[in-house]
């Protein structure tokens, strides 16, 4: 079946932690869809001139979020067709209101393991991300997993199983469902 874009009715909103294929799959859909795509970390590290890594810690987190919840609010105004969102985004409610009104959200799950393995093996992710905190970096992945899975789960429309996908897979799959 071949998809057009005039097809698509809804702004297609990616969430999830790091490494789960949310920057990927966002050019993915792009390229099928012929549409731009806008990522909200890019738009931070372009408005404010530093990495992600440089922003948590220069400024701390809580001016980074401040930072999200701007920009987040700001593109509300003007929804991209499609938009993947920082992985911390939607420990903030108002983001998830946000998001929510212009689009369907979906949620990029896989396994912790997988996670792990993407991350590692992307050098933008392993250079610009946030200090992982205390002596095991490994123990943090986890334990924000626990913590942020009910919140993606409660944000997103749809969940889909990244795990054993392709990013093309992935994009195909979203398309199939919008
Ligand atoms: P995010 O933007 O969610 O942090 P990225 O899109 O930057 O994640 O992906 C992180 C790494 O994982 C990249 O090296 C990317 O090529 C790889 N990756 C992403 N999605 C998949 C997938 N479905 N299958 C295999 N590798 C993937
Ligand atoms: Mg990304």
């Amino acid at each position: 079946m071949k998809t057009t874009p005039e097809k698509i009715s809804t702004n297609i909103i990616l969430i999830g932690y790091r490494g789960c294929g949310k920057t990927t799959v966002a050019k993915e859909l792009s390229t099928i869809l012929g549409n731009p795509y806008v990522d909200t970390d890019e738009i931070i590290k372009q408005q404010v001139g530093k990495t992600i890594a440089e922003i948590f810690s220069d400024k701390g987190e809580i001016q980074f979020r401040q930072y999200e919840r701007s920009v987040i609010t700001d593109l509300a105004q003007h929804p991209p067709k499609i938009l993947s969102v920082g992985g911390g985004a939607i420990l903030d409610p108002q983001n998830v209101t946000n998001l929510r009104a212009i689009g369907t959200i979906f949620w990029l799950q896989a396994t912790e393991e997988m996670l792990r393995k993407r991350m590692e093996q992307h050098q933008a992710t392993a250079t610009d991300r946030p200090a992982l905190r205390g002596d095991n970096p490994l123990d943090e992945i986890a334990e924000l997993l626990v913590k942020r899975s009910p919140l993606y789960e409660k944000a997103a429309t749809h969940i889909i199983d990244t795990t054993n996908q392709s990013p093309t897979e992935v994009a195909k799959r979203i398309i199939e469902l919008v």
